[in-house]
């Protein structure tokens, strides 16, 4: 199967998906059930032995607890990563309020991680149909979506360095040319931020996306917008992002929201919102 086929038999299981949209069922308000969640997925390959990978083992940028391709599947070649860009409902919705994450925001959030999730699988189903095998790392059992290290110290959620994979669905799609870092520590594409990323690792062979960047900064404006947004003044221009603000403030909206929690501020409501600023 070519790079184009796959990447159009991927697009058009998000686009037909039961999962793409809010059932009456699922919706945590009347008005939401139809919701669509995702647009047009965007779709980037690299090479599995991308030296991009080694870089973040380094201390310092992930670390050394990260897994590269070829440790989550021996003999792998490529990297597929896949952006899924919440719809303008979604992220209209999300603006109205910025004090909150929207209810709509809240379903991309969960509902939108099932589809991700499903669509990966579906990605393996079809390679492995062609007789190479394929792996979700977030679907695998060493997953781990902190840093592993076992050190009391890193198991702290005050300490920036726990909130570092194990895998990172970020470093994927700036290393398949899919986008590059945002002051927010987001991925910006050329469908914009807001949205979420999944990825598969495969023992077939893509020709490796052309990155259009060479800084892992490049698309980013450092306008601060994000930084304006964020409701807990997680974000700095001199800083970045610091996590245990974040996490602090969505395990907050987990206990008014359960099992949904979220909130995307400083995603909507910036020039990366939808594009490359
Ligand atoms: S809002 Fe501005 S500073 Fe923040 S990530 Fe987007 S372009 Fe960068
Ligand atoms: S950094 Fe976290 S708390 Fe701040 S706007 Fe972004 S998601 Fe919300």
């Amino acid at each position: 199967m070519t790079a184009a086929l796959l990447a159009q038999a991927i697009a058009s299981y998000v686009n037909r998906a039961g999962g793409n949209v809010i059932t009456q069922e699922q919706a945590l308000s009347p008005d939401l059930a139809g919701l669509r969640l995702f647009d047009r997925p965007l779709i980037g390959f690299a090479g599995a032995g991308d030296s991009y990978f080694q870089e973040l083992k380094k201390p310092g940028v992930v670390g050394p607890h990260l897994l590269l391709p070829g440790e989550w599947l021996p003999q792998a070649k490529t990297v597929i990563s896949i952006f899924f860009p919440l719809t303008e409902a979604v992220r209209s919705a999300n603006r109205r309020d910025m004090k909150r994450p929207s209810e709509a925001w809240l379903h991309g959030r969960i509902e939108g991680q099932s589809l991700i999730l499903d669509t990966c699988k579906y990605i393996e189903e079809i390679l492995q149909s062609e007789g190479y095998e394929a792996l979700t790392p977030a679907l695998d059992s060493r997953f781990l979506g902190w840093n592993p290290k076992v050190s009391d110290k890193i198991l702290d959620k005050s300490n920036q360095a726990y909130y570092s994979s194990n895998w990172s669905e970020r470093h994927a799609a700036y290393a398949s040319g899919l986008g590059t870092f945002g002051l927010s520590r987001g991925i910006i594409t050329r469908a914009g931020m807001a949205g979420r990323f999944g990825s598969v690792i495969t023992q077939a062979y893509f020709e490796p996306s052309v990155r259009p960047y060479t800084g892992v900064y490049d698309y980013c404006i450092h306008c601060g917008a994000c930084a304006v947004n964020c409701p807990v003044k997680a974000i700095s221009l001199e800083e970045g992002k610091r996590h245990p603000p974040c996490s602090e403030f969505l395990d907050g909206t987990k206990l008014k929201n359960t099992p949904h929690y979220g909130c995307g501020k400083c995603q909507v409501k910036v020039p990366c919102e939808s594009g490359i600023p």
